[in-house]
């Protein structure tokens, strides 16, 4: 069956986890500092290692930032709430327990809007909730990287105790063929608002934000079907391509009589298929019970309200503002949306470019790049201000197209800012008089047969001379110029 026949037959339900690690200073029971990169095993100190008599104590940040994205996402606030011991066993986990919450979340029943071919769509959020993340187990000797054919196993705890914000959508059923385009979209979305909060750098690529993806798929007016969680999903391409996989992958499955099983899967990148993990545990096997060492949460509803107010502008209202300040149609600023450019394109026009030199730049060359090194545009190797200064050699005539395409390729290497490549490169238009003139006098002298038919008036034939010309010239000639030159020199304007 092709995944369209699959969805005439069955119903896909999916459901998404998302963990946003915060950028909080310090972490989110101790005073440990919390610098990506830092040597392994430096920003630990007696709690978050887990030494016997050590004492957590809440970070304020962690739990302003959580309260923040649950407002922002439309959910109530809870008056009074505690942190839970989820207990289970794993070496990169120093206290063999991880301080999370269960049956008390402190942000609960909110929603997001997600539009997708021009239809919006209401994605419900049943919960927000904190926790820590684990640290990192490094499996060194071995060909993969992978536990298997490992000669050791190294821990790093840097990132053990920095706080985590769990985001679980409500099932989402209903969505027929589009449920991958929108799951995609809702990520999207959700790292647009959490972004705009200030309160994570939220980059799925290094791991600051990471999705695990429910699907499962029922006959139509049956019960919902076993649904699968397919783990660390790390892209938002990945996303729409773990979902549209596992449906396949079922429908295969139950067609043939067979089974699903509850389980957590991986998603492959270079497949972009699922393979099975470990089966899945269910919440008793976690033996949660309220944290005993860490007071109550009890925010203040007058601090939660100042919280409220000063949220920023919704992603989506700002969209709309500065889709009609560009003069671009919805479908375009979905596409600026979708390639995350939003922030990249704004910051380019407030630098002095226009908004279409911007968007052209982001949305074309760059974009292009972006994707064939599979990696986000903002990481693509150009900053909106060498963008603006970009486009601003550009309008200045000191560049035309090709020669700017040029030099963006040397400013994404590292060469400099766009001014400096143009030099360095001598990629600068030829706007010297004399040095054109004597190429299109050279030029009228190798092709006589065209400039005699110029000079009988067939002016169209001057696009062949311009051709030599911007050949001599390595195309750092202005093409209209160059025109103009050679109709005067055949004494025809
Ligand atoms: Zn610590």
């Amino acid at each position: 069956m092709t995944y369209d026949e699959i969805l005439t037959k069955y119903e896909p339900v999916i459901g998404l986890e998302t963990h946003v690690e915060l950028g909080t200073r310090t972490k989110m029971f101790c005073g440990c500092k919390t610098d990506f990169g830092a040597e392994p095993n430096t920003q630990v100190c007696p709690v978050c290692l887990a030494l016997p008599g050590a004492l957590p104590v809440a970070n304020r940040a962690g739990i302003e930032a959580t309260i923040r994205i649950g407002l922002a996402l439309n959910c109530d606030i809870a008056e009074w709430c505690r942190m839970a011991r989820k207990n289970y066993f794993y070496p990169d986990m120093p206290k063999n327990f991880q301080t999370s919450q269960y049956d008390e979340p402190l942000c609960t029943e909110g929603y997001v809007d997600v539009t997708v071919d021009g239809k919006e769509y209401r994605i419900g959020i049943e919960r927000v909730h904190l926790e820590e993340d684990t640290g990192k187990t490094l499996h060194v000797g071995g060909a993969t990287g992978r536990i298997h054919g490992a000669t050791e196993s190294l821990v790093d705890y840097n990132r053990a105790g920095i706080p985590l914000v769990e985001i679980v959508t409500k099932p989402v059923p209903g969505l027929g063929t589009l449920a991958p385009e929108i799951a995609k979209a809702y990520v999207a979305e959700l790292r647009d608002i959490v972004r705009s909060l200030g309160v994570s750098d939220v980059r799925m690529e290094q791991g600051s934000m990471r999705c695990d993806v429910n699907t499962s798929l029922n006959l139509p007016g049956e019960e919902w079907g076993t649904r699968t969680e397919t783990k660390n999903v790390n892209s938002l391409r990945s996303v729409e391509r773990a979902v549209r996989s596992e449906i396949i992958r079922q429908a295969g499955i139950l067609d043939e009589g067979g089974k699903i099983f509850q389980e957590t899967r991986h998603f492959q990148e270079t497949t972009g298929d699922t393979r099975p993990g470990r089966s899945k545990e269910t919440a008793t096997d976690y033996r949660y019970f309220p944290e005993p060492d860490l007071v109550p949460i009890a925010p203040d509803p007058a601090w939660v309200a100042t919280l409220r107010d000063s949220l920023p502008e919704k992603p989506s209202s700002k969209r709309a503002r500065l889709r009609l300040d560009w003069g671009i149609s919805e479908i375009d600023m979905q596409s600026v949306a979708n390639a995350g450019a939003v922030e990249l394109i704004e910051e380019t026009i407030a630098a002095g470019a226009s908004p279409a030199g911007a968007r052209k730049w982001w949305m074309g060359e760059l974009a292009r790049r972006a994707n064939e090194q599979d990696v986000d545009l903002a990481a693509v190797g150009a900053t909106p201000a060498q963008v603006a200064a970009l486009q601003k050699l550009v309008d200045a005539g000191k560049l035309n197209d090709k020669l700017a395409r040029n030099v963006l390729e040397g400013v994404v290497a590292g060469e400099g800012d766009p001014a400096d490549v143009m030099i360095k490169r001598g990629l600068e238009v030829v706007n010297d008089t004399g040095a054109l003139t004597a190429a299109v006098d050279e030029a009228i002298a190798a092709n006589p047969d065209i400039a005699a038919k110029i000079r009988d008036g067939k002016v169209a034939a001057a696009g062949a001379l311009v051709g030599a010309v911007m050949k001599t010239t390595r195309g750092q000639a202005d093409a209209k110029t160059v025109r103009d030159l050679i109709l005067s020199r055949l004494g025809v304007s």
